[in-house]
């Protein structure tokens, strides 16, 4: 990525099969951003119909970001680069799954506020991304009956936290899916990732690995995160991403399970 001399750390030594995966500050990613022409014209209509100008600027700081990112990775120019949207359900083009026709990468994109989450892989794969409340109320539909039993076991205070572990997790793994309006989150029992860094869960005929990580360091509060994919694979974190030198992304990681 030379355009704006933005240069991820070590993407060129990336292993085969491994998940890339990268958290971002949108609101550092887009101050150091001094040309925005590559962001397609339906991610600016929609960034037009939002109200807030700084809900606006990070929507298309992720999408300048995704862009950047698979260029990177597949050799190409992020003007050139042509992102598709198809949804599963009523087979409308201007929302559902990202994907780039033809091209051997999946990739899957997760914001809160002002931080993000991206991640690349050969195959099917899936992050989402909460910032820790503490006063948080857990959502029970959402919950299969194991996840409740196991919320209902922990001290009240750490129920919030619990409810959003899972959250993550859920949502990672319908991403991964392709998720369609058929999917109903509490279907997805992840209860495991209440004491454990990752689970195993079937859905749409294929198992599911989902690992739970969390980054502390962030003024939000702590950020949870979940990455599911279908390979068990290693996720390899790319950290430094500097833009015009600035480092973008302020990361620290605990120990991610290569099982
Ligand atoms: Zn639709």
């Amino acid at each position: 990525v030379n355009r704006t001399g933005a240069s991820p750390e070590g993407t060129t030594g990336r292993r085969r099969g491994e998940i890339e995966f990268f958290v971002v500050d949108l609101d550092a990613w887009a101050a150091a951003w001094p040309d925005d022409s590559d962001v397609a014209a339906i991610d600016r209509s929609e960034a037009n119909r939002l109200r807030r100008p700084e809900q606006a600027r990070r929507l298309l700081a992720r999408r300048s970001v995704v862009r950047s990112l698979l260029a990177e990775r597949l050799g190409t120019e992020p003007a050139g680069l042509v992102v598709s949207r198809l949804c599963p359900t009523c087979g409308a083009t201007d929302h559902g799954k990202p994907f780039v026709s033809g091209a051997p990468v999946s990739f899957s994109v997760a914001s809160s506020g002002g931080v993000a989450a991206f991640a690349l892989s050969e195959s099917a794969v899936g992050v989402d991304l909460e910032v820790e409340d503490p006063k948080l109320t857990p959502q029970r539909r959402a919950m299969a009956e194991r996840e409740l039993r196991g919320l209902a076991a922990l001290p009240v205070g750490r129920r919030g936290t619990g409810f959003l572990r899972l959250w993550t997790a859920k949502e990672a793994v319908l991403k991964a899916a392709g998720r369609t309006l058929a999917d109903d989150p509490s279907t997805v029992d992840v209860a495991e990732l209440l004491w454990s860094r990752s689970a195993v869960v079937a859905l749409g005929h294929r198992r599911w690995h989902v690992r739970h990580l969390a980054i502390d360091d962030r003024s939000e509060g702590t950020v949870l995160l979940a990455v599911a994919d279908d390979l068990r694979r290693p996720v390899s974190m790319r950290s430094a991403w500097s833009v015009g030198g600035a480092r973008v992304s302020s990361t620290t990681f605990p120990g991610v399970p290569s099982t």
